[in-house]
Formats: structure tokens, C-alpha cells, sequence
């Protein structure tokens, strides 16, 4: 969970934390920017258009997280050098981790399918710009006909209200699986979420066929009660969008094992995270990554005993 303590937060940015220029366009190695730049030039960069065989995806910027290296959310119970270490070895700081934020949009013919919604209202995140990016993308939030939540942590549940408490996506039924509706549901401090969200639910069993031959569940245990990704066909390519089974491209993936304070079984996610990487990796998923560095797309690779991320671009 990203209960990062608002003290945290005020040391990363007391510290300098800056962002890894996750936001800057850059050529397309598998995708293409959106639109002429002409139209609106500051959104664009928010948007990357690529294709899950026939279909038509969008990563969609939303905002951005920093975590201190300081020892209590990432490699918890490691020598802080080590954590350091392999984030100097990615030529990233070493003060701070940085995680990204981008919500995934496909296109099915006339579905609309969204995977979680960003982090807009959380005091952890420098968030909220999904809406401008959907519309950047070409979609009203009207168009929306189905929303995908990985979980119901803030970052991923934060933008199916408006600011005033309405469903942001009026149209759109939200899937999430049944222990994480029921983990949900009895949670006080998000009874508004509940109450607006409830009559636009649809459960499903972990693992479920959702929409048979174009999204199916994969339950990745132990981040939350019901944490799931997802399994996005066409034809013979598939897209593996992982949710929060790991987090950060280079600790979580270099380093599954290691403790998470965002899992809240932690030893159950780990040994989740493991075995989801090593499959991606075994069959050559093309992975999207949700707080990976903008878009978040690419390969996990074998790299002695653990993984290594290969981005596409
Ligand atoms: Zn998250």
C-alpha cells in the first residue's frame, strides 16, 4: 500500500527529488505519439499509442510518486547501500525512488476498457492527470465502458471520483475481484468511494475469464486481499499488465524478494512477484507496468538468479 507517511514525502522533496525525466517524449520504438503536436503539445507527452495485435492501447500519464531511500518502504531489513547500489548501477539517485503513474486504454471495437484510474486526490502523489490524458488520447470519459482495478489502493481507485464525488466514468462498469470488493467495501475512511462505485461494480473470481478471448484475471497474492493483473488478447499476442506485482523497475525487479512495505503480505507477495516475473520471462510476455518508468512497456529477462527489465524503448 502506498501509505508513505507525509513526513516521507516532504524528505524526498526536501532532498531534491526529481523526476527521471519519465515524462519526456521520445521516438517510438513499438508505439507512436499521439496526434499532431500541433493540437495540444503539452499533453502529448502524456500519451503513447501502441497496439495489442488489432487493438489500439494508450499509456496514459497520470502523475508521479517519490519514495525515500531511506530504508522503510523498499529492501526493508537490507543495508541501505544495497539498495543504493543497484539504483547508482540504473544510473538513477540513489536518495530517492522514483515511480511513475500511467493507467492503461484499449480499444475493442466499441468497448473502452481502462486499467485503474491514477492517483487524483492522494497527498503521496503528484497526480491527477488521467483526464487530460484520455482526452488527449481521443476518449471523453463518458466513452468508458469498462474500468479494470488492479486494487483499491489510492494510486489505482483515485480517479473514479471527480473532485465534487461524482463517478468520473459514468458509463463504465468497474471490475475488480471479489475479495478485493470485499476487503473494499468495509474499509470507513473510503465509504463515499463505496457508496458512489457500488451500483457500477461487477465482481469476479480471481482468475476469472472477464471478458472471454480479450481480458482475463491473474491473481498475483499477498499486495492486497484480491490483487489482481491482466491477461489483454488479440489474436495470438497477449499483454501482461502486472498492477503493483512489482513496483519499481529496477528494486523489484532485480531484487523480488526483497520486502515491500506497499505488501501487505509481504512474504505471500514476494514469492507472487517471483513467480509472475519468471513467467513473464519464460514466455516473452509483453509486459505494461504501471509505476515502470513512462510508458511502462517491455520484457522481463533472466538475469542470474533474479530478473532484469528490458523497456521497449
Ligand atoms: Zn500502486
Amino acid at each position: 500500500m502506498l501509505r508513505i507517511q507525509f513526513s516521507m514525502l516532504m524528505i524526498a522533496l526536501l532532498a531534491g527529488a526529481t523526476l527521471s525525466g519519465c515524462s519526456k517524449p521520445q521516438p517510438a520504438a513499438t508505439g507512436t505519439p499521439v496526434a499532431p503536436a500541433a493540437t495540444h503539445p503539452a499533453a502529448h507527452s502524456d500519451v503513447f499509442r501502441f497496439r495489442i495485435g488489432t487493438l489500439d492501447a494508450f499509456a496514459l500519464k497520470d502523475g508521479d510518486i517519490d519514495v525515500a531511500n531511506d530504508g522503510k518502504t523498499f529492501g526493508i531489513g537490507q543495508p541501505s547501500d544495497q539498495v543504493a547500489a543497484l539504483l547508482a548501477a540504473a544510473g538513477q539517485p540513489t536518495d530517492v525512488l522514483h515511480l511513475s503513474i500511467q493507467p492503461l486504454l484499449v480499444r475493442s471495437g466499441a468497448r473502452i476498457l481502462l486499467f485503474d484510474t491514477g492517483a487524483a486526490g492522494a497527498t503521496f502523489a503528484r497526480a491527477g492527470r488521467l483526464p487530460a490524458s484520455l482526452r488527449a488520447a481521443g476518449v471523453q470519459p463518458s466513452q468508458v465502458t469498462d474500468i479494470f482495478l488492479s486494487h483499491r489502493h489510492p494510486d489505482h481507485v483515485g480517479g473514479l471520483l471527480t473532485p465534487e464525488g461524482a463517478l468520473a466514468f459514468p458509463n463504465a462498469t468497474i471490475h475488480l475481484s471479489i475479495p478485493e470488493w470485499e476487503a473494499l467495501k468495509v474499509k470507513a475512511d473510503v465509504a463515499t468511494l463505496v457508496s458512489a462505485i457500488t451500483p457500477k461494480v461487477a465482481t469476479f473470481q480471481p482468475n476469472a475469464a472477464i471478458l472471454p478471448g480479450l481480458v482475463t484475471a491473474v491473481a498475483v497474492d499477498g499486495h492486497t486481499p484480491g490483487h489482481s493483473a491482466y491477461e489483454i488478447a488479440s489474436g495470438n499476442e497477449r499483454l501482461l499488465y502486472m498492477g503493483d506485482a512489482a513496483h519499481h523497475y529496477v528494486i523489484s525487479v532485480q531484487r523480488p524478494d526483497w520486502t515491500v512495505q506497499y505488501d501487505q503480505d509481504a512474504p505471500l507477495a514476494q514469492a507472487s512477484r517471483r513467480a509472475l516475473l519468471q513467467r513473464a520471462a519464460d514466455e516473452n510476455l509483453h509486459v505494461y507496468a504501471v509505476h515502470f518508468p513512462f510508458p511502462g512497456l517491455g520484457h522481463i529477462k533472466v538475469q542470474g538468479d533474479s530478473f532484469v527489465w528490458v523497456p521497449d524503448r
